[in-house]
């Protein structure tokens, strides 16, 4: 093992929260040093450029609403987002036809959701709501997909909470036209010299008040302060990254908060065909009502010739085998569109796929509260005798959590905590 290395701090991971943080401490004069796993950057921002340069999104695509931190940064950076089309379509017989309806009741469904002094799932609080079975279905399947939870287990509490916070401006999507990595990239290029250290997994840290020694696979290091950036899946799985002493003051909050399980397909066609045929040119988002991949959505730009299938919540942990998820996604197409799938398979030109869910680096997708877990965000996000702090979109409390912009929110709530402590 190589000798150890010096570093006033140290943050484990480079994702969206890292990668701030490194940010915000660097411009404040200290020196930090990020150790990442993986050999790229981005976390669970995977970003690949199709042959004419157009991006497709593996992890993270829309900016949800506004949110401060995000579009200053974009600004920062001189890049660009444009509106995500929030036109959902539904199969009718002969074509399709926008679909508003079906929104609104689901919107008037969540509405009834109430905190209450004795958190629930949403599974119970949807058995004792005066709601049609259809209401009560689509409110299943919504949380599902867009939470990626466990509806048996997700704290209605914190939905609500989150819909509060989010309101009907971050129900409205938006991307970034160079890509979300192209983001994290100018973010690192802005950093100083050989600041991240790539394909260095932390595997222990040990700690006191006065330090830390870091060991990865391959080199050991020491720092005062330590930022722990990984993902809420990594930390939980059994010995993947082992704290000396043990952090007993972060079990219960550990134990209250969730990973949820997610998994995402993008098809790249010869040509967009859903845009032929004159019945109304979808763009949008698509209802497969009933197949097993069963939310849909166009590209970027009208004519961009991908469409992405997606399917949230614990089922999706089966869903590793890429030939299997192809084969799925060109059978909900053929249902969705009427087409021949012989025919969908010829015009299919590539597909893409990251299984987050096994992904030793992520374990999950995103994180969601457990019942009565509202209070466990702040918990977790807590430093540690000063030497081990804490961010990644499980610990923002601010109501963006699970989401890039409160990876961000965190990165920069953490940075502050650092430098706070007078090094
Ligand atoms: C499929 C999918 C779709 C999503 N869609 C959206 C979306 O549309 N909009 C949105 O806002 N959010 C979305 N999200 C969530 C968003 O991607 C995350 O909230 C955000 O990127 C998390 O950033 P982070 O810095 O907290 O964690 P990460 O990005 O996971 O960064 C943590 C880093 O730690 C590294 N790491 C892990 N273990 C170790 C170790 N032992 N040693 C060293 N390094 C380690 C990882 O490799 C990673 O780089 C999506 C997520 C997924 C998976």
């Amino acid at each position: 093992m190589a000798a150890k290395k010096d570093s006033e701090i140290i943050i484990i991971g480079a994702g969206a929260a890292g990668l701030l943080a490194a940010d915000a401490l660097s411009r404040a004069g200290k020196k930090c040093l990020i150790l990442e796993a993986n050999n790229r950057i981005g976390g669970r921002i995977f970003t690949v450029l199709e042959k004419n340069h157009f991006p497709v999104e593996l992890g993270a695509e829309f900016i949800h609403g506004r949110p401060r931190v995000t579009w200053d940064l974009l600004k920062r950076f001189r890049m660009k987002a444009v509106p995500v089309s929030n036109v959902r379509w539904r199969q009718n017989g002969d074509g399709f036809r926008q679909d508003s309806s079906s929104w609104e009741r689901l919107s008037q469904t969540l509405s009834q959701l109430k905190s209450a002094k004795k958190d629930r799932s949403l599974a119970s609080a949807l058995s004792k709501m005066k709601v049609s079975p259809l209401a009560k279905e689509m409110a299943e399947r919504f949380v599902r997909s867009y939470h990626a939870s466990d509806i048996r287990k997700i704290s209605v509490n914190d939905l609500v909470f989150q819909q509060k916070t989010s309101g009907d401006e971050g129900m409205r999507g938006y991307r970034i036209v160079e890509g979300y990595g192209a983001l994290l990239g100018n973010l690192a290029a802005a950093l100083p010299s050989r600041s991240i250290r790539l394909n260095q997994t932390v595997q222990e840290i040990r700690w006191s008040r006065d330090g830390a020694e870091i060991l990865t696979q391959k080199s050991r290091f020491k720092a005062a302060r330590v930022l722990v950036t990984v993902p809420l899946g990594v930390l939980k799985y059994p010995g993947a990254l082992v704290f000396r002493p043990a952090l007993r003051a972060k079990e219960a909050a550990l134990k209250k908060l969730e990973m949820g399980f997610a998994a995402r397909l993008s098809l790249i066609f010869s040509e967009p065909f859903w845009q032929n045929g004159g019945r109304g040119n979808p763009y949008g988002f698509f209802q497969a009502e009933g197949a097993a991949i069963p939310i849909w959505w166009t590209g970027l730009f009208k004519d961009s010739p991908v469409l992405t299938g997606w399917m949230g919540g614990p089922e999706t942990q089966e869903l590793n085998d890429f030939n299997l998820f192809i084969r799925h996604g060109l059978e909900s197409l053929s249902g969705l569109f009427g087409l021949d799938q012989k025919l969908l398979k010829l015009k299919l030109r590539r597909a893409y796929f990251h299984d987050w869910n096994s992904d030793p680096f992520s374990r999950g997708a995103y994180t969601y509260c457990g019942v009565g877990g509202m209070p466990a965000r702040e918990e977790f996000a807590r430093p540690v005798e000063r030497t081990i702090f804490f961010a990644g979109e499980a610990t923002d409390n601010s109501g963006e959590a699970s989401t890039v912009a409160g990876a961000f929110l965190s990165g920069l709530r953490a940075a502050k905590e650092i430098i706070a402590s007078a090094i």
